[in-house]
């Protein structure tokens, strides 16, 4: 069945899609977005929603000197500069402005104070009231229906139409019934996240989180992976990914990582440390997962807890049962079964190294914060797989380049199906790195979408 062509297609409903079309309708384009799910929600609505933003007024009212430029240096720094750092500073650049057009939009976010997060020079994660990515979608799908666009859910991108110099003339969109439509397009945006939910393709390219719990979108399949094999579009750090040290086992719920970057440890089965938790929740699952059982114990305190408070993650992880509390060692070892003698030695161990200022044997500094005292919280975790961080290389504007490096004419990608901003494997993820590809890549891909569908119109 053949519809009648838009200017602009974008297909994926998450973060990436909805900022592109809205991106698209506000540079005056006919906008559709075709999502494969009956909702909008992708990986997105599963996350704290938080997108980092430098140089914002909210940051100017707190006292916090920021700039893009510090912003592009902490992402960079993480990984030694393994991406491209064009890209990395351009979504710096537009990052505070990018926050200003969505609260324009309705989108309702506010910065995040009270800590912040490993990698993070200062506190500039913006996020939405409760800290949910549900409210962030709820609020970006209100904007892009006042801005215009036609949605269409339940639509799969299938397969696009392209000419021999690899132009997409149209969309092959597959219902759930088998029914297939063709609509042509004057410019594509693909926003079809990660492939996190494609076990087959995690195996073959993150084979160290295969078998591993993924607590991501299931529907993020990676179905971009052949089309651009057979666009000829050039793929990177498909080994990238953003992990995370702290999922409950049994519950589903991320125990959000300021419970270690403020004081807290994790320990193993043994009661013992076995890594540096303060380098980030990304590389910490891979961690976690090699210690006997896959699981261990995150220990924090009540302080702690009061920082946790602000998310509904916490909320959901209280509600779930997946957060114990105890008044001494005794009753910790007790409620955990962990060895008592090995867990006391474990957390004298982290007070004294508080006190004295020395690094552990792992390179973790634990002062100047509090030593960790009783009450404490504590739940048992796995190492979890989030989101995958490669895909297709786009430039500075999110145009899809080929292998031999010119660029598609009218093809674009943003979030998980772009090259994402972390470079290869799992420790170059800082947080808020999802979301800055998301929304930023996503702004630029649509705004750059409704140009090429100008140029090329009749
Ligand atoms: C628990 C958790 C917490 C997180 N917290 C944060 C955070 O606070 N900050 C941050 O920066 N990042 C965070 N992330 C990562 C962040 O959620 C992702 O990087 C981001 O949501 C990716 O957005 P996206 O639009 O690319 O993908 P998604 O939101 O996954 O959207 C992709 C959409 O495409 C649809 N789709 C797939 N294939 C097709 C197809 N063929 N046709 C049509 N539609 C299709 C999917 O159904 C989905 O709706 C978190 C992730 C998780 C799991």
């Amino acid at each position: 069945m053949e519809t009648a062509g838009v200017e602009v297609l974008v297909a994926g409903g998450g973060a990436a899609g909805l900022v592109a079309a809205l991106a698209a309708a506000d540079a005056g384009a006919s906008v559709l977005l075709v999502e494969r799910d009956p909702v909008l929600a992708g990986t997105t609505a599963m996350s704290t929603g938080l997108i980092p933003a430098a140089g914002t007024p909210e940051q100017a009212a707190a006292g916090i000197a920021d700039s893009p430029a510090l912003l592009a240096r902490d992402i960079l720094a993480k990984h030694g500069g393994r991406t491209d750092a064009g890209v990395v500073e351009r979504l710096a650049a537009e990052s505070a402005p990018a926050v200003a057009w969505l609260q324009r939009h309705g989108v309702p976010l506010s910065l995040v104070t009270g800590f912040t997060y490993p990698g993070h020079s200062v506190m500039r994660m913006m996020g939405t009231p409760n800290r949910t990515g549900a409210e962030l979608v709820a609020a970006l799908a209100r904007a892009v229906e006042a801005a215009g666009v036609a949605i269409v859910t339940r639509a799969r991108l299938a397969d696009v139409e392209a000419g021999p110099d690899g132009r997409i003339a149209a969309a092959v969109l597959e219902r759930p019934d088998g029914a297939v439509e063709r609509i042509g397009c004057g410019a594509l945006v693909l926003a079809l996240g990660g492939f996190a939910g494609n076990a087959e393709a995690v195996a073959r390219f993150l084979p160290e989180m295969a078998g591993a719990t993924m607590h991501g979108h299931p529907g993020c399949r990676g179905d971009w992976l052949a089309l651009a094999e057979r666009l000829g579009a050039a793929l990177a750090d498909l080994d990238s990914y953003q992990g995370h040290g702290g999922l409950a086992a049994g519950h589903g719920v991320p125990i959000l990582w300021p419970s270690m970057t403020e004081g807290g440890v994790q320990v193993n089965r043994a009661g013992l440390r076995f890594h540096d938790e303060s380098r980030g929740y990304s590389e910490a699952a891979a961690a976690v997962n090699a210690e006997p059982g896959g699981v261990a114990w995150s220990i924090w305190d009540a302080r702690i807890q009061q920082v946790l408070d602000q998310f509904d993650d916490t909320r959901d992880a209280r509600a779930a049962g997946a957060i114990l509390e105890a008044d001494s060692v005794a009753e910790l070892a007790a409620r955990t079964g962990l060895p008592e003698a090995a867990l006391g030695a474990t957390l004298a161990e982290v007070a004294e190294l508080t006190r004295s200022g020395a690094p552990c044997p792992f390179g973790r500094r634990f002062a100047p914060r509090p030593p960790l005292a009783p009450p404490f919280h504590a739940a048992r975790v796995t190492g979890a797989l989030f989101h995958t961080q490669g895909g297709m290389v786009v430039d500075t504007d999110a145009r899809v380049q080929r292998r031999d490096g010119r660029p598609l004419p009218n093809l674009f990608a943003a979030g998980g199906t772009a090259r994402g901003l972390s470079g290869p494997g799992a420790s170059g993820y800082i947080a808020g790195n999802g979301l800055l590809a998301a929304t930023g890549l996503g702004r630029l891909a649509g705004r750059s979408a409704a140009q090429a569908a100008r140029e090329t119109r009749p």
